[in-house]
Formats: structure tokens, sequence, C-alpha cells
């Protein structure tokens, strides 16, 4: 049942992480002790306006921590979830956690925050999402705006299903952005008919942004690019100075990554991070 991706991964996963687990059989089995011993969390990443210097919005990130083998890493189990479509109960329990903390933030008093949701692509095609969101957003009876959905080029294959999806998702308040944009089919075309709000500049390029000139030139282009339609870009992956420096110096919105915070858990970034008005 398990198909190759799944195995692929595996492989990077024994043999550079954890030689316990002895198939994918029992990485699944692990993963599905884990959603029902609630053992997901989910840490929030800041990023970082440059105009105000200030974190106005965190993206929301999966941790899972086995009881015996300590953090595993999404890059690990979230294509494992993929293919054994454990991703739609883990994809909707992520949206509920964020939208409770959500809920618990503003009634704290921090409000004006927004928190970005990476969908995958079974689950963005999956029919219940949207109705869910929508039902989510009014049971905790938060602010739809205060919720952002991050998608990969890879969902934008088949745009005759996706437009509607992303209308719907707008339609009800929410921001949509690419996420590691540059690294799939980034049509131009795709970009102009799609209703997005940003672009998440794929941090392979951000990586060496210093001693490589193509990178650097791509990232420019991308900011650049972004801008002129009107959308919000985003660096991620920032590591170092010189990085943010560059991305100053381009004018980029956003930046996300270590030389800020990394990912962390709720109360973190509560503590760090929030402000009232
Ligand atoms: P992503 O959405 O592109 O998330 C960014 C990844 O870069 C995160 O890895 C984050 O921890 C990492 N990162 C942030 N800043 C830096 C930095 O300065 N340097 C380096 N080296 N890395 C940085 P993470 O948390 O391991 O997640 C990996 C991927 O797993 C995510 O990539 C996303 O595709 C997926 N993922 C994580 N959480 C979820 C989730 O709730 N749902 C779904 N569908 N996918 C998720
Ligand atoms: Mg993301
Ligand atoms: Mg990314
Ligand atoms: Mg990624």
């Amino acid at each position: 049942r398990v198909k190759e991706r799944g195995k692929a991964h595996y492989q990077f996963y024994r043999t550079d992480m954890n030689s316990a687990f002895t198939n994918v059989v029992t990485l699944e089995t692990h993963l599905r002790r884990a959603i029902e011993k609630n053992e997901l969390m989910v840490y929030y990443q800041p990023q970082i306006d440059m105009k105000s210097g200030k974190a106005k919005s965190f993206e929301a990130l999966l941790r899972w921590k086995d009881t015996e083998f300590g953090f595993i890493s999404p890059g690990v189990f979230i294509p494992l979830a993929e293919d054994t479509g454990l991703i739609l109960s883990i994809g909707y329990w992520v949206i509920e956690t964020v939208c409770q903390q959500i809920k618990y933030w503003t009634d704290k008093g921090y409000s004006d925050y927004r928190v970005a949701i990476n969908i995958s692509p079974k689950q963005f095609q999956h029919p219940n999402l949207v109705p869910f969101i929508q039902f989510m957003i009014e049971q905790y009876n938060i602010k739809a705006s205060s919720i952002e959905i991050e998608i990969t080029e890879g969902v934008m294959n088949d745009t005759k299903e996706t437009i509607p999806i992303l209308k719907k998702l707008k339609q009800l308040g929410l921001s949509i952005s690419i996420d590691d944009f540059g690294t799939g089919y980034s049509s131009l075309n795709y970009i102009k008919q799609f209703p997005i709000d940003g672009l998440k500049i794929d941090q392979s390029f951000i990586r060496d942004i210093m001693d490589d000139k193509k990178n650097a030139a791509i990232t420019s282009t991308i900011i650049h690019l972004g801008k002129s339609l009107g959308l919000e870009v985003i660096a991620e992956g920032v590591e170092n100075k010189r990085q943010v420096d560059f991305l100053l110096k381009e004018e980029c919105h956003k930046i996300q990554g270590f030389f800020y915070s990394r990912p962390i858990p709720a109360f973190e970034l509560e503590k760090q991070f929030l402000t009232k008005n």
C-alpha cells in the first residue's frame, strides 16, 4: 500500500536519522498511534515585517515527538502521511488547533495576528476543506483574515479544480500564498490567474544568496515580480545578517528564518513576540 515515495523517504530516514524503525509500516503505525495519543504539536515561526520590524504573522509547523524516538521531522512524516492518506486527519487537526490558538490569543487581548497553515495537495483537493475551515472559523468565532493558507506549486497543476477552491477561500476572507515558490511549475500564467496574496521564496535560493550570483538574481527577480503583481513577498530560510541586508536592499516585505527565530511552541511565541494593542 505504501508507494515508492514513502519508501524513498523511509530510506533517507533510516540512514540519516534513526535506525530503530525496521520498515515503513512501523513508522506508519507509530504515526497512527501519535495521532490517537495526541502526540502531535503545532509550533509557530514568526515572519518579520521589514517596514515595522514587527512580527504580525506566523507559520504553523507540525511537530511530532515520539515517546521512544524523540522528534521526527515533518520532512519525513508528511510525505508518508500523504501516501497513506493520514494527511487528511492530520491536516484537519492542524487547522482546528490553529483556530483554537487564535481564539485563545484573541481572548487574551492579542489581536491582528495572522497564522499561515500549510495545506498539502491531497487535502487541498478534498471536498471538505472549505466547509471545514468555514465551520472552524464560526465555531471559534475568529476572523477569517487571521488565517492564511500556504499551498505549493504542485496544487496548481489542475487549474480547473484549483481556481474555484481558491476563490471560495478568498470569499471567506482568508489569505493565500504560494510556498516554496520557484521550485515547481511556476507558470507565470498561473500566477496571473490565481487569486493569491503572496509568494514565499524557496529557501534553496536564499541559502547561498551571497555566494551564488544566480540565486541572488532569482531572488531579486521573484521580489520584483511579486511586487509588480501586488503580492506580498516573504523570504524563508533566512539565517544570517548578510541575507537580511540583501533582502532589505531588494525591499522584500517579510523575512522568516532562524536569524529571527526558530519555530517555537505557542507559549514561547506569546512571551517573545505577541503584544497587546
Ligand atoms: P515549509 O512549509 O516550506 O516550511 C519551512 C521549513 O523551513 C520548516 O521546516 C522550518 O522549520 C524550516 N526553516 C525555517 N527557517 C529556517 C532557516 O532559517 N533555516 C533552515 N535550514 N530551515 C528553516 P519543518 O518544520 O521541518 O517543515 C518541513 C516541511 O514540512 C514544511 O516546509 C511543509 O512542507 C511540511 N509541513 C510542516 N508542517 C506542516 C503541516 O502542518 N501541514 C502540512 N501539509 N505540511 C507541513
Ligand atoms: Mg510553508
Ligand atoms: Mg517553504
Ligand atoms: Mg517545503
